[in-house]
């Protein structure tokens, strides 16, 4: 790292061109596994790009890494490990499987009229996922906003934010009823929509991998993506313990909710000081986070 940092253009070079790149190449990928495929095997593209980055943020978090202090272990790997690889896969899959169940079937047979407010099958995969991502988007945007300003959700949410750092593998640290409610109305208007399944891999490929950038330890800079993504950027702010300053930067893949609600904050030249939480510390391990929310005073 010193040697790249002595060496300011190629440090520069990297800080700029590190997240275009990623996002480049999953959009690339993406279409391209989708285009040699089969459509039953779609489901595992997000999976497959997502191991892939990981490996590769891994690796820079120890080259460019944005805070040093961040790349130490406070004890809390081995749950946010178990956290990032098991229950949030679960708990998004299980809300995948029971939005059918308890909401697509029973209102679709109650209205008797399927489809609705469907997509037209005749739009392009372009269309259908900017009009699934910019709704899915905006429930997640009031689901994560009304999880920090009503106490009884805040419970649930504040395992996210009790983490003491920002690094690759808290990004999947949530409590499993806060993993399962957001998934579950992530997902809920990509089917009442009839989004086609290319659009959905697609919705699913971009809120994973960024989502996950959002949370790497790397000093890179999105500059005018900044305006149109939620990054690295915003979602420092978003951990501060500040409330002032965390009670901002909702969306998931989307900044622009923020933009539209006045909850955009992304301040010129400064940097987040402390993040966590004030008041009742949520503890290191998985099993005191899965009960931190029924806790006196959480
Ligand atoms: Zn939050």
């Amino acid at each position: 790292m010193t040697i790249v940092k002595k060496n300011a253009t190629l440090y520069h070079l990297f800080q700029y061109s590190f997240y275009p790149v990623i996002l480049g190449l999953t959009a690339a990928s993406s279409v391209l596994m989708m285009m040699y495929m089969h459509p039953n095997d779609y489901i595992f593209i997000p999976g497959i790009l997502m191991m892939v980055i990981i490996m590769i943020s891994v690796v820079v978090e120890h080259i460019f890494p944005y805070r040093q202090d961040w790349l130490r272990n406070k004890g809390d790997v081995l749950s946010d490990f178990f956290q990032t690889f098991v229950v949030l896969p679960s708990a998004s899959k299980i809300a995948e499987l029971a939005i059918p169940i308890v909401l697509f079937y029973p209102i679709t047979w109650l209205s008797g009229s399927l489809g609705i407010i469907g997509f037209s099958q005749e739009w392009g995969m372009l269309t259908h996922f900017v009009i699934a991502l910019l709704t899915c988007e905006f429930l997640y945007y009031w689901y994560h906003r009304i999880a920090h300003e009503l106490p009884l959700l805040w419970r649930f949410h504040s395992v996210h934010h009790g983490a003491e750092r920002v690094y690759w593998l808290n990004s999947g640290r949530f409590h499993v009823l806060d993993a399962f409610a957001s998934s579950f109305l992530y997902f809920t208007p990509m089917l009442f929509l009839g989004t086609s399944p290319e659009a959905v891999i697609l919705v699913i490929t971009f809120s994973s991998i960024t989502g996950f950038m959002e949370h790497v330890n790397i000093d890179f800079k999105a500059g005018w993506l900044n305006y149109l993504l939620n990054t690295a950027e915003h979602h420092r702010w978003h951990h501060s313990l500040k409330i002032v300053e965390s009670n901002t930067n909702y969306g998931k893949v989307l900044i622009v909710w923020d933009l539209v609600f006045r909850t955009f904050h992304l301040p010129k030249g400064e940097a987040v000081k402390k993040v966590g939480i004030q008041g009742n510390p949520v503890s290191r391990s998985f099993f005191g986070q899965l009960v931190h929310p029924f806790r006196k005073g959480s």
